[in-house]
């Protein structure tokens, strides 16, 4: 009998594996394809699961998370974001991932749009594909200067063309490093509220900037605007606190449609979120936060390091990232973003992304490095693209 097609067989595996299964095959690879930040997990985060499976915090977690986790978000919420909830409205879930996906089923019917800024982080479009929704697009513009930005007025313009429910919202932005400055943040929030489009928020990279101040959250300036359409937010333990493998994150909503939707949904998915990974990460939110300062300074030299290199090469242009630890690079040698990929993997042994993943409409003459690997692979990979 033939099978009958699903919504998950319009997904594609990840362009990075590809990419990555070709590098790991050189003897000295530089690993700039992928966002695997190359710090450790702080120890007192570590020491903290330790602590919790010692003290027998083994058994069943509620679905909709531990007290004590969401006791922590709620006030990192308040007291890093600005952000007033309280734990009725806060849920764990498995990272930022699985955040993303139990959201899209709890806001998009099967057939209904979901908008999305392009480029974007290619993953997020297989997830929407993954739930039955629709993924549509809102191009970004670019400019030597500015880099990548996004107008308010294209996204109401969007919103009228495709009608989504939903709008997802990744600042700072992978894989361009744009962040959205406040007020035209605040603009976007407005353009998404007045028309009933629930905004979602990608709150993946929201420690990672390299502005003067903290980028302010979508959910916190439309609080602050006392709007009142429905606006989530997911967050993930990957990046702030260098925790990939604890797979851990949490999504906060101001909905109760949305949140009792997300409790079914992590319910008949995980049943729960690991316990003892949630007692860490509850310390890793309310303990000393030095962690996210070291971070940030430490990309920001790595940053430093491609910017400068892409200055000096001929091959390639690139406004400077704000946040995010993704260099989006023009390619200026009249060559495709994918050839110049598949040249810098086989001559160089240099690890990078053809802008064709995150793009919408296919290849664009973008490449993206990621600098959260060692800065002794960054400065190698930059001595090398300074020649180009
Ligand atoms: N959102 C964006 C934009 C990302 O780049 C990533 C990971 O790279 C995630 C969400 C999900 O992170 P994780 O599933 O590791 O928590």
């Amino acid at each position: 009998m033939a099978r009958a097609a699903l919504p998950v067989d319009g997904t594609r595996f990840s362009k990075i594996v590809e990419i990555r299964d070709l590098l790991l095959t050189k003897p000295n690879p530089m690993r700039l394809e992928s966002g695997q930040p190359d710090f450790d997990t702080p120890d007192h985060i570590k020491q903290a699961a330790i602590e919790a499976l010692l003290a027998g915090k083994t058994g069943y977690a509620p679905s909709s998370g531990v007290a004590e986790f969401k006791q922590a978000v709620v006030e990192k919420m308040s007291g890093h974001n600005g952000l007033a909830t309280d734990t009725d409205h806060v849920i764990a879930v498995q990272g930022g991932m699985h955040g993303l996906f139990v959201t899209v089923s709890a806001v998009a019917a099967p057939g209904e749009r979901v908008l999305l800024a392009n480029p974007n982080w290619g993953a997020t479009k297989n997830v929407v594909i993954a739930t039955g929704a629709v993924p549509v697009f809102v191009d970004m513009e670019y400019d030597e200067t500015e880099g990548f930005t996004l107008d308010p007025k294209a996204l109401a313009k969007a919103i009228e063309a495709h009608q989504p429910v939903a709008f997802i919202l990744n600042n700072p932005h992978n894989p361009t490093g744009a962040v959205i400055p406040d007020d035209t943040l605040a603009e976007i929030v407005r353009v998404c509220a007045e028309r009933g489009v629930h905004l979602i928020g990608d709150e993946a990279y929201e420690d990672i900037y390299y502005t003067s101040a903290k980028p302010k959250l979508a959910a916190t300036l439309h609080q602050q605007l006392k709007l009142h359409s429905p606006v989530t937010s997911v967050f993930t333990f990957s990046k702030s606190y260098s925790m990939t493998g604890w797979r851990l994150g949490y999504v906060v909503t101001n909905d109760d449609t949305t949140i009792t939707r997300l409790k079914k949904l992590v319910l008949y998915s995980a049943n729960g979120i690991n316990t003892f990974i949630q007692f860490a990460g509850a310390v890793a939110l309310t303990g000393p936060q030095d962690c996210t300062a070291t971070f940030r300074e430490g990309y920001r030299r790595r940053r430093d390091l491609l910017v400068e290199a892409v200055s000096a090469a001929k091959a390639f242009s690139c406004a400077e990232p704000k946040g995010a630890f993704y260099l989006h690079a023009k390619v200026e040698n009249g060559i495709s973003g994918d050839q110049m990929a598949a040249l810098l993997v086989e001559k160089h042994e240099l690890g990078t992304v053809p802008g064709g993943f995150f793009n919408a409409h296919g290849e664009d003459g973008f490449i993206r490095w990621a600098y959260c690997c060692s800065e002794d692979m960054v400065r190698r990979a930059a001595e090398i693209i300074a020649t180009l």
